[in-house]
């Protein structure tokens, strides 16, 4: 058992709410896969408690100043740094990520985003618009109650990062985590109300597919927020779009991380390891295409599995371990299916390859070269440690080579010339590109996809605009000028 777990699964009203006629889930630890809690997916008791406490609470917050609103906001992000430790050490049972990791990443930027949006909620303001004698105000108003739907691997990032613009620009929010990984936004949950949050306005209810589905079908709902993959961003989207909801949609990616000959191998590949192995590879906006220009190809190849065989895996409590296992035995074996297809398609196994001979879920971290752009692991979401590196000649090549992808969430550039890595982010189809460094996605800057990989923004100001809508006003100062 987890000491800091919470103490139900569901979290309404300001409370920690059970209702054990849902169907079981099991929280499995992926280090040792062993049960190390359960919760019960919500019934549709659970599920109306959480909509009618929300829809209840959400007007009297709208209603109070933005800054009184972010101040509670700013509260549950000092009362998040100073819990860090434990907070971490929950999101490393509900995922297995290293603590190596959780202590820097998951919490503080949950509570970076509490900070940020904390700070902006006071200064949300709509615009005047002289017209004459008369004028137009416009005011920014929340959407009501919002849904938010998360993905097994940044389970706290998530809640938060849906949480705190919602929060701050009046709505109310729902959230669904991942039946993967149940317990870290419970946490996030009893954090806000701790902080001053009055009860209904961040509820947690947990379940599968089908629960998410039921939140994003009610009438009562204005948002929602899915991050996922896209199969399912195309239902919840389509199901939003059935009552003309807002909807954000996170999903998925195949993204394409470029290595230029002229660019400084070691820290291309330091990039490279950054997209692709962190967090044991379950990350949206990974790099997994590594297109590398042919003079630096063995230098980079070289140097990568040098690299890789100085990563430490294995026990993620253990502050020394970098990566932990695969979240599931099912997320485990997709990669393995993966892994297996590159070999079988004729890629270049450089290293890894393989399950790891021992308890849990550990997947080696693995390359493969002399990948076409035709094979599976060069066209799909692997969502895992594993590395498909392409050979390129010229930049026009590359640049048609890594926009020929349905997805289009990120991509990177590493090259010394300067004119070059503008000129290609220019033409990359992507939401968020990076040039010389790679998976940096602080707070202040817009996060999201093009094409199959999303709709909206989350993070920075652009939220806000996905968290709000605007009213215009027109007021008349002379009389109504009509000629019958
Ligand atoms: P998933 O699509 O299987 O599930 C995501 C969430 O949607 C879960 O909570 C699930 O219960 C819920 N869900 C499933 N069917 C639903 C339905 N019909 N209606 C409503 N909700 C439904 O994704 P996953 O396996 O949990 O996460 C991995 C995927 O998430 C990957 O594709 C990854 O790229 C993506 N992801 C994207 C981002 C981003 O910010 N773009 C971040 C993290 C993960």
């Amino acid at each position: 058992m987890v000491e800091t777990q919470p103490t139900a699964g569901h979290f309404i009203n300001g409370r920690y709410v059970e209702d054990t006629a849902g169907e079981v889930i099991d929280v499995i630890y992926p280090a040792t896969g062993e049960k190390i809690a359960q919760v019960h997916a919500a019934t549709p008791a659970i599920v109306e408690q959480a909509l009618a406490s929300a829809a209840a609470a959400q007007k009297e917050w709208a209603a109070r100043s933005g800054t009184e609103r972010g101040r509670v906001l700013r509260r549950a992000a000092d009362i998040i740094r100073e819990r860090n430790r434990e907070l971490s050490i929950l999101e490393t049972y509900d995922t297995g990520k290293a603590l190596q990791e959780t202590l820097y990443v998951d919490a503080t930027s949950g509570a970076d985003a509490l900070e940020y949006f904390g700070g902006l909620a006071g200064s949300l303001t709509g615009e005047h618009i002289q017209l004459g004698a008369d004028f137009a105000y416009t005011k920014r108003v929340p959407l009501g109650v919002c849904v938010g739907i998360g993905a097994w691997n940044y389970p706290t990032q998530i809640a938060c990062w849906k949480g705190a613009p919602a929060l701050a620009c009046g709505n109310a929010m729902i959230f669904k985590p991942s039946e993967m990984t149940p317990l870290c936004a419970l946490k996030v949950a009893e954090i806000l109300v701790e902080a001053g949050l009055p009860a209904g306005l961040y509820n947690v209810v947990q379940g599968m597919g089908a629960v998410g589905a039921t939140l994003v079908e009610d009438p009562r709902v204005a948002k929602v927020s899915l991050t996922g993959s896209v199969p399912t961003g195309k239902k919840v989207y389509a199901a939003a779009a059935a009552q003309m909801k807002h909807a954000t949609m996170e999903l998925g990616g195949k993204s394409p991380l470029i290595i230029f000959d002229d660019a400084d191998v070691e820290n291309a590949v330091s990039g490279a390891m950054l997209a692709n192995m962190y967090s044991t590879g379950q990350v949206c906006s990974n790099g997994t295409r590594v297109f590398v220009q042919k003079g630096v190809k063995d230098a980079f190849l070289t140097r990568f599995a040098e690299r890789c065989a100085a990563i430490k895996l294995g026990d993620p409590l253990d502050e020394e371990t970098h990566l932990g296992p695969m979240v599931s035995e099912a997320q485990m074996n997709i990669v393995l299916d993966y892994i297996a297809k590159g070999k079988a398609e004729g890629a270049t196994l450089v290293c890894g390859g393989d399950r790891l001979e021992r308890d849990g879920f550990y997947v080696a971290p693995t390359v493969f070269a002399d990948v076409t752009d035709g094979m599976t692991i060069a066209r799909e979401e692997i969502f895992g440690p594993v590395m498909a590196v392409l050979d390129f000649e010229d930049e026009v090549e590359v640049i048609a080579r890594a926009n020929d992808t349905p997805y289009g969430l990120s991509a990177g550039v590493f090259t010394n010339d300067i004119t070059r890595a503008h000129r290609v982010v220019d033409q990359l189809e992507a939401g968020t590109c990076w040039i010389n460094t790679y998976n940096l996605a602080p707070v202040e800057v817009p996060f999201g996809g093009v094409k199959a990989s999303g709709v909206g923004r989350e993070n920075a100001k652009a939220a806000i605009e996905h968290y709000s809508e605007i009213k215009s006003v027109y007021v008349g100062m002379t009389p109504v000028d009509l000629a019958y």
